[in-house]
């Protein structure tokens, strides 16, 4: 399943990407456009906007605004699930899939810290940036675990 999120669902796209969905995010486009790019590449468009989900036919309409419950939207909408092992596999800044990189190559990337009590790593091969599984991780998959809370 690939979705697309319009330009103000930025931070519900970083979201799916941190759970392994391949979201793409666009910015500054007219409706034909999100229309056309989801059309093309089979894509669910996630929206705020009323209109715009009513014209693509397959699209989420969503009227939350807490972070939280857009993600349990999605998950209840679509019948997902977390999958652990999926967590981390995506650039939460281009979507594309993370690939390992050696320890040592990364010494120089990372903080001191993160390097010295870490052994995995993983790196963007479009921009680069580099992932472990940090206490920010710790962090969000608490949030997750909230949100599989929420009624
Ligand atoms: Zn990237």
């Amino acid at each position: 399943m690939k979705f697309l999120c319009d330009e103000m669902l930025g931070t519900l796209a970083k979201w799916l990407r941190i759970l392994g969905y391949d979201t793409e995010y666009v910015k500054d486009r007219d409706d034909e456009e999100l229309l056309r790019i989801a059309r093309e590449e089979g894509r669910i468009i996630i929206t705020r906007d009323k209109l715009l989900a009513k014209k693509a036919g397959n699209a989420l309409y969503l009227n939350e605004i807490s972070l939280e419950k857009q993600i349990a939207s999605v998950l209840e909408h679509f019948n997902l699930k977390i999958d652990e092992d999926k967590l981390l596999s995506r650039c939460t800044i281009c979507n594309e899939i993370v690939i390992p990189i050696e320890k040592e190559k990364v010494k120089e990337k990372v903080p001191e810290n993160a390097w010295k009590s870490h052994d995995k790593f993983w790196i963007c091969p479009k921009c680069g940036k580099i992932y472990w599984i940090g206490s920010h991780w710790k962090n969000m998959k608490e949030r997750i675990e909230n949100i599989r809370r929420l009624p």
